[in-house]
């Protein structure tokens, strides 16, 4: 069952029993005050008979003015409930006292008595009361009259209230049923327009309403608030997933050339007759070299695969002094020159997996052998932050252009000035990547022809010593 029915049979149920209740109520208060106002009218009019002139039991003489109703009885009786005479419109029919009635007005205390009997034309409403003499009873006056009037009266009530709540409760219902409607109308709008947007993805789009901020408002506002969302999430992945086949493009790109050049070179060497030996040798240096930069690229994007498929690192306390020594020894036994040094003025331990923070440290400090100039100088430091600590690498290079700065961090992108060299774009990537597995972060401050300065931070081992936290260093032209 819809809401809108459920809604309409809810108020027009309650309208009914509300309008059964109030005509019920106002029938038998209606009904009751009716025949009060009679009782009081009859028991009034025995009272006048009673008072007026001489009263005799034996002679009826109705009040003055009151003759006039031929629809009033009078009759009266003895003590043992005999009748002694009755007014000609009675046409000899005898007002009845019942056995309980007498008995009560002869044995007292009452001295009136009421009772409705039924004739033939109606109920018959009869008032009883005695008549005394000396303050002795000597018989009972009735008077009697018709409840007809009243009876039609009573009966045309009903007919009204029955009708007026039929009628109420089919209007009611109607008219619900239209407001109803109404009101729901931007309910089935909004689930009109969702189904759209799920079926066709659009989720740029969004509900239209201008009405008030009630709970559909509310409704409204909140399915735009999670469209939003949604929006943002779908071009998330969108984002992601483009830069997922631009890097397998730019991975199958770097891989081709290294190949096509070595298919040339191959192509030399089966050259008939055959080259000098002094070319042969020197294709073959090409050769290995060539394959040497394919395998470093090859292993570079397996990196960055396991990086994206997630990560797991080992996290673990890491004494940074003795990490820094060691990575700047081996980035400068594969790099001799500049001259790099390591300052370690405070040893930190610092949670990370080794062998990844071994692998950033080795890239940063390679970057900064390969962008320094001989007479440069590059030098790691270990510095600490309020609850990070990390390792400095500062050199005296060629600094980064503030234009390229935005894209550095990206996959195969490289500088200008990088292009020639053996890079393969590679290198900053997979250190943030593998940083970020780690919870940490990189930062770089560099100035074109002074040099950088790439500073890596990650949270410090609880156990190990913080807070005597030295800055990490600011960027001096090289001496
Ligand atoms: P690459 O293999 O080219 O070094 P990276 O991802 O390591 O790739 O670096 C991206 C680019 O950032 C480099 O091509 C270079 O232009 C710039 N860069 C990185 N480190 C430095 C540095 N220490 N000094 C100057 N430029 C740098």
């Amino acid at each position: 069952m819809s809401i809108r029915l459920r809604l309409t049979l809810l108020y027009s149920g309650i309208l009914v029993c509300t309008l059964v209740i109030f005509s019920v109520v106002l029938y038998v208060l209606v009904a009751r005050f009716s025949l009060q106002w009679q009782e009081r009218a009859l028991a009034e009019e025995a009272a006048q008979i009673v008072t007026q002139g001489e009263f005799r039991l034996t002679v009826i003489r109705t009040p003055q003015g009151k003759v006039a109703i031929p629809q009033t009885f009078v009759q009266t009786r003895d003590l043992s409930g005999q009748v002694i005479s009755r007014s000609i419109n009675l046409n000899g029919y005898e007002l009845p006292l019942s056995s309980q009635g007498l008995t009560a007005l002869t044995n007292g205390p009452a001295t009136g008595w009421l009772e409705i009997v039924r004739t033939d034309n109606g109920r018959l409403l009869v008032y009883s009361r005695t008549v005394t003499a000396n303050g002795q009873p000597v018989g009972i006056l009735q008077v009697a009259r018709p409840l007809a009037d009243l009876d039609q009266a009573l009966a045309m009530l009903r007919r009204y209230l029955t009708v007026g709540t039929v009628v109420s409760t089919i209007t009611a219902f109607f008219v619900g049923w239209v407001l109803a409607g109404a009101s729901l109308r931007p309910i089935n709008r909004i689930t009109q327009i969702a189904r759209e947007i799920g079926q066709a993805r659009d989720f740029s789009r969004r509900v239209d309403y201008d009405g008030p901020n009630d709970e559909i408002g509310a409704l409204v506002t909140t399915l735009n608030e999670m469209l939003t969302e949604l929006q943002a999430a779908y071009q998330q992945v969108e984002h992601a997933l483009q830069a997922q086949r631009r890097f397998v493009a730019d991975a199958s790109h770097e891989l081709r050339t290294p190949l096509t050049t070595l298919r040339g070179n191959v192509e030399l060497l089966q050259r008939e007759p055959p080259l000098p030996l002094e070319e042969q040798r020197a294709i073959l240096a090409d050769v290995a070299a060539e394959i040497e930069r394919m395998i470093r690229l090859v292993r570079e994007l397996l990196t960055l695969a396991r990086a994206d498929a997630g990560l797991r690192p080992r996290l673990e306390p890491v004494q940074l002094g003795s990490l820094v020594e060691d990575a700047v020894r081996q980035a400068q036994l594969l790099r001799p020159r500049p001259v790099a040094r390591v300052r370690v003025e405070r040893d930190v331990v610092v949670r990370a997996d080794r062998d990844l923070l071994y692998q950033v440290l080795l890239i940063l400090l390679d970057n900064a052998l390969k962008y320094t100039p001989e007479d440069g100088m590059v030098e790691a430091t270990v510095v600490v932050e309020q609850g990070r600590a990390g390792i400095a690498v500062r050199d005296t290079g060629i600094g980064i252009d503030p234009a390229i700065m935005p894209h550095i961090f990206e996959r195969f992108f490289r500088g200008d000035s990088a292009r020639s060299g053996e890079g393969t774009g590679l290198g900053l990537a997979i250190a943030k990547s593998l940083l970020e597995a780690m919870r940490g972060e990189i930062r770089v401050v560099s100035r074109p022809g002074e040099g950088s300065i790439f500073t890596v931070l990650l949270p410090v081992e609880p156990a190990s010593a913080e807070g005597e936290a030295r800055a990490a260093p600011s960027l001096v032209s090289p001496a």
